[in-house]
């Protein structure tokens, strides 16, 4: 059954409405706006309910409610193509106790990283919103990426027909690992391209190339239309609301709480998605008390969420935890409009005014819709000092940026004496900033290589290698183009 009147898109900039299938294709509104539910749906299964259901059927449950034009088969679909082989573990996001938090893991996916829950479903439900708004064309992704988004992409669209990806990164710009994890990409319809530049070349590159109708005709012609990836995309959001539902069943299915118990939920943040489907997750009716913001040495959310202002003229500080680095946090406007009272015309007086000045500061009223949230953040020699700590106590070993998430859940704890139970969301695996992890654990291991350094970590961690990181030891490169920043449209269209 189609649900077509109940909720629709419209954007945080204008009074423009779409459906959930136009606003996938889309990406972003046409005024620049991010793409909202008319409404938060209510989840329509009980929380006992909830306890017995799988990844799959939670994703079905979540999903349909904010996917209204798409039929029960076509929802379904996706979610089989996207929830299967390609996770290492049935339960697709499992949840691990130690010391007094449970981690929900969120990196059992093909790029060991959280944003495979999202882009592993984005292309079914791309291709499936292409076909229900009759596009004729094949869908051409195009994609900029510092490393981790580059890498779930390829893996999410790879021999997905109907699709081609290009994604460019800069050349010397990301990690061993990231760069042998893009160039060895397998698939026919996949294209990675190092640039001659940095990464805001490369994004600046991307996006006048979506601005440019008449590249845009050329590849209309030849069959092809562009389409984007990036995190605002609500085929990004949604799936992310999935699994903080699904752990609050699975803590119930476990007797770890009472049903109905309130749960604090801890999100390490960098664009603000992540945390942002926790908060939708909650608006849904999911017991959730207390979102809870973690900043790195980038802490430009802590200080708004203190202050009341945005501010990100200051220096971006390269930490440990790089997929946090970010200084713009585009999903926030998501949240900045609805304590506006959803109101288009104040929220995109603020964006004006942070693209004009760099910052805004938001109104008393607003800020007083904030108290669902508690931001702070980690310094470097803290989060490494969390490593060490938790793997010295129970064995577990985390990542660099789950470990801001758990240094700031322990000053929410000393700061508020607030008792209850919490989630910690673990968005990366150690195997991807193996050498940092092990750093943190002991100094004796800085001079070692970086696969010596992931057999170490296999072994005191007592964990296997992820696929992800064996398929690369001795991976073929099959992507060796690079090219000039000014070159970048003559390369997508050879391609
Ligand atoms: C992208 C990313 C984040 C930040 O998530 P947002 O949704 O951008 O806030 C945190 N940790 C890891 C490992 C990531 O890849």
């Amino acid at each position: 059954m189609v649900n077509i009147l109940s909720i629709q898109y419209k954007s945080t900039r204008s009074n423009d409405t779409v459906t959930a299938s136009e606003a996938i294709l889309k990406g972003l509104a046409n005024d620049g706006g991010l793409f909202v539910p008319t409404e938060i749906p209510t989840l329509n299964v009980s929380l006992a309910e909830l306890s017995k259901m799988t990844y799959k059927e939670t994703a079905y449950a979540v999903m349909k409610e904010f996917l209204t034009d798409f039929t029960e088969e076509e929802l379904k679909n996706c979610i089989d193509k996207a929830y299967d082989s390609k996770f290492d573990t049935e339960e697709i996001a499992p949840l691990v106790k130690a010391e007094d938090a449970y981690y929900l893991e969120l990196f059992h996916g093909s790029t060991i990283a959280f944003k495979d829950m999202a882009l592993s479903i984005l292309p079914h439900l791309l291709t499936t919103s292409a076909k229900k708004n009759n596009v004729k064309n094949d869908i051409v992704i195009l994609t900029a990426t510092s490393g981790d988004t580059g890498k779930a992409a390829l893996a999410g669209f790879a021999d997905v027909e109907g699709t081609k990806i290009i994604v460019f990164y800069p050349k010397g710009g990301v990690s061993p690992i990231q760069e042998k994890q893009m160039v060895t990409q397998k698939g026919d319809n996949t294209f990675v391209v190092g640039i001659n530049g940095n990464f805001d070349q490369a994004q600046s590159g991307v996006k006048a190339m979506f601005g440019d109708k008449e590249l845009a005709k050329e590849l209309d012609a030849a069959g092809y239309q562009f389409s984007s990836a990036n995190s605002i995309n609500i085929g990004r959001l949604v799936p992310q609301v999935v699994y903080y539902v699904y752990a609050y069943g699975k803590l119930l299915a476990n007797g770890e709480i009472e049903e109905g118990e309130k749960i604090n939920v801890v999100v390490p943040t960098g664009n603000f998605g992540n945390i942002l489907a926790a908060f939708y997750a909650k608006n849904m009716g999911l017991p959730i008390d207390k979102l809870i913001c973690a900043s790195n040495d980038n802490k430009v959310l802590y200080d708004f969420f203190t202050t009341g202002t945005y501010d990100k003229n200051r220096e971006f500080i390269l930490t440990t935890s790089p997929s946090m680095d970010i200084l713009i946090s585009s999903n926030l406007e998501r949240l900045i409009y609805r304590i506006a009272g959803n109101d288009s015309e104040k929220n995109a007086e603020l964006m004006r005014e942070l693209k004009e000045d760099g910052k805004y500061t938001i109104t008393d009223d607003m800020k007083a819709q904030l108290s669902d949230f508690y931001g702070n953040y980690a310094s470097e020699t803290e989060t490494a000092q969390t490593i060490k700590t938790l793997y010295d106590n129970t064995g577990y070993i985390i990542d660099t940026h789950t470990a801001v998430a758990s240094t700031v859940y322990k000053k929410y704890e000393e700061d508020t004496q607030d008792t209850n139970k919490v989630v910690i969301a673990s968005t990366a695996s150690p195997f991807k900033f193996t050498r940092s992890v092990m750093n943190s654990i002991d100094a004796k291991y800085d001079n070692m290589g970086d696969f010596e350094l992931v057999d170490e970590l296999s072994k005191i961690g007592n964990v296997k290698v992820p696929n992800a990181i064996e398929e690369i030891r001795d991976a073929k490169v099959l992507h060796d183009t690079v090219c000039e920043v000014e070159d970048m449209p003559k390369i997508v269209k050879g391609f």
